[in-house]
């Protein structure tokens, strides 16, 4: 497999003729006490009756290593390079049916420190530009793995999706001295027609354009633009963090059970990029947020067209269904 980037949209894509690896989920090689050779990055402390409460491991099929040069080099007008960087499972609960709509708060707190922690140790690989934190859940949604985990991956590039966010984050920062994230926030909380719940500092809610019926946002109140440092500094904004995130997973699979999750966070400025200028103001005009899509394929199949999306079901409509969706805890 290899990086090339389209010339067109600039958008870096993976390619290759993957063989396909056949992969055996029996038994579970995530379980705590299944002896697999899964490699070992980092664990969070014990949980009662396990020797750890989340841990991050090796992919067993890496997209992307992290030995080796991505020796980028051109081919024309094309620009190719290795898939170097990093690829990680993080396993969520040591316990294979214990998913974040059903953990506990302390257990899903362990789970985000961890996040954080990884993220903040690739982030002093300099050769990293940014590192995507997301989850598939649902056989509609791509989920690769029954254990419940989340994966993360390191690249060499920003992702075109949260390239256009830091680009417009600074558009409007250059213009009005203010972050579009804390904006969007503000308007939310004064109209409260898209709300879901507030819990401490955190707020979930369903934006006004959504992709897919159900789109979900959850944003730290207060301006930050990493999650890091929120997921590592504050324990109690954690505990709040947990319990929101739990919530509101199981409002969507209220909707259902299968979705797509994506941690957007600040990508790192230890890598001394030239084309980009966004580095200086980053702090101050982007904001971290995680974003939860619903795979609902019945809404999905009879428009196949992909460069407008189409949400037939409106977010004011949405989080009523949302509000009231039935919720343990
Ligand atoms: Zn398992
Ligand atoms: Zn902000
Ligand atoms: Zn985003």
């Amino acid at each position: 497999m290899e990086l090339r980037k389209d010339p067109i949209t600039r958008s870096w894509v993976i390619t290759g003729d993957d063989p396909g690896a056949q992969r055996t989920d029996s038994p579970c090689p995530f379980c705590s006490d299944a002896g697999s050779n899964v490699q070992v990055i980092a664990k969070s402390p014990d949980s009662p009756g396990s020797p750890w409460s989340a841990r991050s491991v090796v992919h067993p099929t890496p997209l992307y290593h992290i030995e080796g040069e991505p020796g980028r080099r051109g081919d024309g007008i094309y620009d190719c390079m290795s898939s170097v960087g990093a690829h990680e499972v993080l396993v969520e609960n040591p316990r294979h049916d214990r998913h974040i709509w059903n953990a506990s708060d302390d257990e899903i707190a362990h789970f985000l420190r961890l996040a954080a922690e990884r993220i903040l140790d690739l982030k002093r690989d300099p050769r990293i530009k940014y590192i995507s934190l997301f989850k598939d859940y649902g056989k509609n949604a791509g989920q690769e793995f029954a254990h419940p985990t989340s994966q993360l991956t390191a690249t060499l590039f920003v992702p075109r999706r949260v390239l256009y966010e830091l680009r417009a984050g600074r558009e409007y920062f250059v213009s009005k001295e203010r972050c579009v994230f804390c904006d969007i926030i503000q308007q939310e909380e004064r109209q409260a027609l898209r709300v879901i719940e507030a819990r401490g500092d955190y707020l979930a809610l369903c934006p006004y354009a959504p992709r897919v019926p159900f789109e979900t946002w959850i944003m730290p109140r207060n301006h930050d633009a990493a999650f890091e440092r929120t997921g590592l500094n504050k324990p109690g904004l954690r505990t709040n963090l947990a319990a929101l995130l739990r919530r509101t997973l199981q409002r969507i699979r209220s909707v259902s059970e299968e979705f797509h999750l994506v941690l957007h966070t600040s990508p790192s400025t230890m890598h001394p990029s030239k084309n980009l200028g966004y580095w200086k103001t980053i702090d101050d005009d982007y904001h971290w947020h995680i974003e939860i899509l619903p795979v609902i394929p019945a809404k999905a199949k009879s428009y196949t067209f992909k460069e407008v999306y189409y949400s037939p079901v409106s977010s004011e409509t949405a989080v009523n269904q949302l509000r009231e969706a039935k919720i343990e805890g």
